[in-house]
């Protein structure tokens, strides 16, 4: 609509080694650029600072603190709710092209600068080269997707007619949204909750995760150089006593967007929901939660590609995706050769430096790793330990370094098979015959993504139907959901199923109008 066809942005091919030598290149000058310097705050178009200040460390050696970030104050976030709800007063009535065109403008700046966004990442959350990419390479497929949907959305729906009135339906902005994101996806998920807002006219408090807040910072500036009003995004970092409940609970927000843990998700909903003094409105909030996905397995599968699906979709990020596969349900009959394909393949992961694209690098702190830790040592004694347990020699680095670990003829009562561990620790799981498979990977409290492997066109159809989660892939894994094309959200307690990148998220922040004239 106005804008050429579109395309998902390629990835790096780093096998080529001038490719490679790039995006080392581009290691050395981020820390030249970066490394050290104090961030400020971003309230009401200004740069400011905070009261006091927070490190960010490198996962991969926790020794080093990279840069570090302000800790706003209650009066700041005040004043950022304050600014943001004047800035709202003009966005919302600029036109939806104008809003398209500076998003397409920083798709452009973003495209120029993917490997210094990767190296960033890489430095505050430990992903590897090949992760950073995937997701910077989806921050530029939202920047094109949202461009579109601001568009797409311009224009109001038809309405059954009648003979003396002249009746249209239009939808219009909110307000103010707060945007709280998680650190596992530190550029696309902050990114793709402010656009939903942005694009629909709404105008945005963002609040990164306090392991990964240059990601964002970047990506604002980078925003703002695309011609973005300064007003309409406000960059709050801080603690949670000033940014936690406060935000929520603050009466100028309209709505909030949330991505991050079920406990956290589960309390902005219910705080949400009281009507604070000087509220005129009931908050809408949506919220994208945890998954604990499974991999289902048909003995008529292609054993092979399931078998590299599950080792990408259980290991890559070390697990630390909503999307990661952490349950493998396969057919008595194929279940031990599956098992020894995939233990086969994951032996072969190295653990190591992101910054040097191990397949593995750290997760995200030490605490994270003890409490993965704990898991595996205490179902050891339930269930078959096939890989991993032990901690992965990476010489005098300080870290939460884990190895991947398979876990054998998990009953689907245990803790390994409920419970989202967000970590490398796969649970393999036996089923009578496929329908069984089926039900085991709907007994979940959850329902993000699965993956179902089979060529039978008959089981395939009834997976379709009966496996209850909202991303569900047939015959590939269940990770790398693309902007655009897989719309992105859970059933269950995986969240409000409000679909990033899909072609009704937009929307979740607008509301409708309805206008009937008579003439
Ligand atoms: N969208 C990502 C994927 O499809 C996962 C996002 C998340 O883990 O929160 O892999």
């Amino acid at each position: 609509e106005g804008f050429l066809p579109f395309e998902h942005e390629p990835y790096f091919n780093f096998k080529d080694a001038q490719v490679a030598e790039r995006q080392r290149d581009a290691f050395t000058q981020v820390r030249e650029k970066y490394l050290g310097q104090t961030f400020p705050l971003i309230v009401n178009g200004q740069e400011v600072q905070g009261e006091g200040t927070f490190a960010v460390r490198n996962p991969a050696d926790t020794r080093e603190i990279v840069w570090s970030f302000q800790k706003a104050t209650p009066a700041q976030l005040d004043e950022a709710v304050k600014a943001a709800q004047a800035a709202f007063e003009e966005w919302r009535f600029t036109e939806p092209f104008q809003r398209a065109t500076i998003f397409k403008r920083a798709a452009e700046l973003l495209r120029a600068r993917r490997m210094e966004f990767n190296a960033v990442m890489t430095l505050e959350n430990g992903k590897n080269w090949f992760e950073a990419d995937g997701e910077v390479a989806e921050s530029v497929d939202h920047f094109e997707v949202f461009a579109r949907e601001a568009m797409r959305w311009a224009t109001g729906k038809p309405v059954y007619p009648m003979p003396d009135e002249h009746v249209t339906t239009v939808y219009e902005p909110l307000g103010v949204v707060a945007c709280i994101s998680p650190w596992n996806f530190p550029s696309a998920i902050p990114l793709g909750m402010a656009l939903g807002a942005l694009a629909a006219g709404n105008t945005v408090l963002w609040k990164p995760a306090s392991e990964t807040p240059l990601s964002s910072y970047l990506m604002i500036e980078l925003l703002f150089e695309a011609g973005l009003p300064r007003g309409t995004v406000q960059f709050l970092t801080g603690t949670d006593d000033v940014l936690g409940d406060p935000l929520v609970d603050h009466p100028g927000v309209r709505m909030i967007a949330f991505t991050g843990s079920k406990e956290i998700g589960c309390r902005i909903y219910e705080r949400a929901a009281r009507v604070q003094p000087g509220q005129k409105w009931l908050k809408r909030v949506i919220a994208e939660m945890g998954g604990k996905d499974p991999t289902v397995v048909c003995a008529d599968g292609d054993l092979e590609a399931a078998a590299t699906g599950i080792v990408q979709a259980a290991f890559g990020y070390s697990g630390q995706k909503c999307s990661a596969c952490s349950r493998v349900i396969v057919e008595e009959s194929v279940y031990d050769d599956l098992l020894s394909r995939v233990v086969e393949k994951a032996r072969g992961l190295k653990v190591g430096l992101p910054e040097e694209n191990a397949d593995l690098g750290p997760v995200i702190t030490q605490g994270s790793a003890e409490r993965i830790q704990t898991y595996v040592q205490e179902g050891q004694g339930r269930v078959r330990l096939l890989l991993g347990g032990e901690t992965p020699d990476v010489g005098e680095r300080v870290g939460g370094y884990v190895a991947p670990t398979i876990l054998a003829d998990v009953p689907a009562d245990d803790a390994l098979f409920q419970e989202e561990i967000f970590g490398p620790v796969l649970a393999f799981t036996k089923a009578r015959d496929w329908q069984h498979a089926i039900e085991l990977a709907n007994d979940s409290e959850y329902g993000l993504t699965a993956a179902f492997y089979s060529r039978d066109p008959r089981k395939i159809d009834e997976a379709r139907k009966k496996i209850h989660v909202g991303n569900l892939y047939v015959n590939r894994k269940c990770t790398g959901a693309l902007s655009g094309t897989h719309a992105f959200g859970g059933y269950g307690m995986s969240g409000t199923n409000a679909k990033v990148g899909g072609p009704d998220y937009l929307f979740w922040f607008l509301q409708t109008k309805t206008i009937a004239q008579r003439y």
